[in-house]
């Protein structure tokens, strides 16, 4: 899917949210020695199925003693839609209703659908469009395309245990 350059970012997460932040340095580490990227800017190897990207960044806090939490990215613009994967019923209050406690650390990372009764991780909702959840991420800014070349998807998902793509713009 070809994009227009409009300030959109295309943010790699591990599938799984407790995935190290040292399993998402070392992704990172390994786009720059395999020549995905040079320093920010592309490399000699394409990162995207098609076009470019202006910068990459490795989104994660600063090194430290301790594991950095797990974090929500969305896109910010409206228009948002949750769905319980089960029944399908629109899970777009609870889910945001229980988004606010889990960040103040007052509640788990999860939902109960009012429908099916089913309690789920949040990021096992069905989210349109897709919202991440990971201790950190790897993006590029203002990407020309929605997916990854089949070799960056591979070493990506060699280093990550599996990915996640979030489109962010702003
Ligand atoms: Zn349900």
């Amino acid at each position: 899917m070809a994009l227009a350059r409009h300030q959109v970012a295309l943010l790699v997460l591990p599938a799984a949210p407790e995935v190290s932040a040292e399993r998402v340095r070392a992704a990172w580490t390994r786009l720059s020695a395999d020549g995905f990227v040079d320093g920010h800017l592309p490399g000699a190897r394409s990162v995207l199925v098609e076009g470019t990207f202006r910068r990459a960044l490795l989104d994660l806090p600063a090194a430290g003693a301790e594991e950095p939490p797990v974090r929500m990215v969305a896109n910010r613009l409206g228009g948002f839609r949750v769905a319980c994967p089960t029944c399908r019923v629109n899970l777009a209050a609870p889910f945001t209703a229980a988004v606010g406690p889990w960040r103040a650390a007052r509640g788990p990372r999860a939902v109960t659908c009012p429908s099916c009764r089913a309690e789920r991780p949040l990021e096992a909702v069905d989210a349109m469009p897709p919202v991440g959840f990971a201790r950190g991420w790897i993006a590029f800014e203002e990407a020309d395309a929605l997916e990854l070349h089949a070799e960056a998807h591979a070493l990506l998902v060699a280093s990550l245990g599996g990915v996640h793509l979030v489109l962010r713009r702003g």
